[in-house]
């Protein structure tokens, strides 16, 4: 830690290494030490470190005089940005949004669409769930179910329903109908919610899914009682589901998509709101912000975009790629009698006492491996690699944390060993 830096820095504690080089899926400190990141930016580099086809585009754009700054006046590398983005990621799923920008961190495109959500209803309440992670300013806070984040001063019940996620009663509670039953009992208690916020995939959460049939059942249940559904794809989206939607598979069609993290492709600051025609009910400068739309981002987002999603190969590797870790942590998980959490390429293991992950995240660092943990206890070694590592870099992050994980779990068995 830095003297001079506030206490509140966190990652710089579990990985105290002064880093000063990166490339794909290694960080690279300044004593020459190489590290597999398996953090990425919290999902944000999901093409891993300096991409060179990014990098070309980025450095050939500044020096070409390209515009750096904008506020949200017409550029070329917006009006790029925006006509690739529909035409490889939109028309292909026969999906219809309008794009809006916001200032660049998710936390603000998710203040903006609970905004929307409000003057489009003219409601207040928002429904959002159990182990949520919406983002940290105070509005998306009050979204957030993490405690730690929130303080005890920071409180969630500014407009604000919390309710149960898909499987969190147990398995044959259905917590759809239970959300159903509330918002059709006018003594219920619960008002009529403008929004009902969710992830497909909890990132920070804890790495919980919800299901198609559950996620199904919430579209109809908000369509039902006029409020908008907003998918936070802030984390799962951009790919890290093995789909560019993590819930493009399931027959959802929110009224609002967020995505931000990965969506520049390089770590570049950049967020966005998909809005369904109709909801598109801002006046002009409405919501403002000087930040809106960062164009080396839509630059480095425009070349991710062909080079990545502009056919079907990058797609059909990863899905081979996520069946190699599934079969890997599964292999784990069973060998250690650990809990598999997760899909795609956000997938983690859960142990009964989260000293123990907090220790096996400790002993992958030493290892060379950098990997988080998230859950209400940090009970969650979760593994962010980017999309592109390698099958035999995910062989080798996988066999640091078995390791890890048997002198966590079984020390006396490794001193004999
Ligand atoms: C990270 C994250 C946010 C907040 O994004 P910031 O850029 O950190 O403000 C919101 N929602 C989800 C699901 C996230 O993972």
């Amino acid at each position: 830690m830095y003297h001079f830096e506030s206490s509140v820095a966190t990652y710089c504690r579990a990985f105290p290494a002064n880093f000063t080089h990166a490339r794909g899926s290694t960080l690279i400190d300044g004593e020459g030490r190489e590290y597999l990141d398996f953090l990425s930016g919290c999902g944000s580099l999901n093409y891993g470190h300096n991409e060179p086809r990014l990098q070309d585009r980025l450095v050939d754009y500044i020096r070409g005089d390209g515009i750096a700054m904008s506020l949200d006046l017409h550029t070329d590398a917006k009006e790029r940005f925006c006509t690739t983005f529909r035409k490889h990621i939109l028309l292909p799923r026969d999906m219809d949004y309008k794009f809006m920008f916001t200032g660049p961190t998710g936390t603000n495109a998710v203040e903006a669409a609970i905004k929307i959500a409000r003057k489009t209803t003219g409601r207040r309440n928002v429904i959002s769930f159990t182990n949520a992670f919406h983002g940290c300013s105070l509005g998306a806070l009050a979204l957030t179910g993490s405690s730690s984040h929130r303080g005890n001063t920071n409180p969630i019940g500014d407009g604000v329903t919390r309710l149960p996620y898909d499987g969190y009663l147990g398995e044959g509670v259905d917590t759809a109908d239970y959300l159903d039953k509330l918002l059709s009992d006018p003594s219920s208690g619960v008002d009529a919610p403008a929004a009902i916020i969710l992830e497909a995939i909890q990132g920070e959460g804890g790495l919980n899914t919800a299901s198609g049939p559950w996620l199904r059942k919430i579209q109809s249940i908000a369509r039902a009682h006029g409020a908008l559904l907003i998918v936070d794809d802030i984390q799962a989206g951009c790919g890290r589901s093995g789909t560019f939607f993590s819930f493009e598979t399931m027959s959802v069609q929110p009224d609002i998509i967020l995505l931000a993290k990965a969506l520049s492709g390089f770590g570049l600051p950049m967020s966005m709101l998909l809005l369904t025609p109709s909801v598109d009910t801002l006046s002009p400068g409405e919501h403002n912000g000087t930040f809106r739309g960062n164009c080396h981002g839509f630059v480095t987002a425009t070349a991710a975009l062909e080079h990545f999603w502009s056919d079907s190969h990058f797609a059909e590797d990863l899905s081979g790629k996520i069946i190699q870790l599934t079969a890997q942590l599964d292999r784990i998980a069973l060998r250690n009698g650990l809990q598999r959490k997760g899909r795609g390429m956000m997938q983690g293991l859960r142990f009964d006492d989260p000293k123990d992950a907090l220790a096996t995240r400790a002993q992958c660092y030493a290892q060379g491996l950098i990997v988080e943990c998230c859950g209400p206890r940090d009970e969650v070694l979760k593994l962010l690699p980017p999309l592109t590592a390698t099958r035999a870099q995910l062989t080798l992050a996988c066999d640091i944390i078995e390791t890890a994980v048997q002198s966590v779990l079984r020390p006396q068995l490794n001193e004999v060993a």
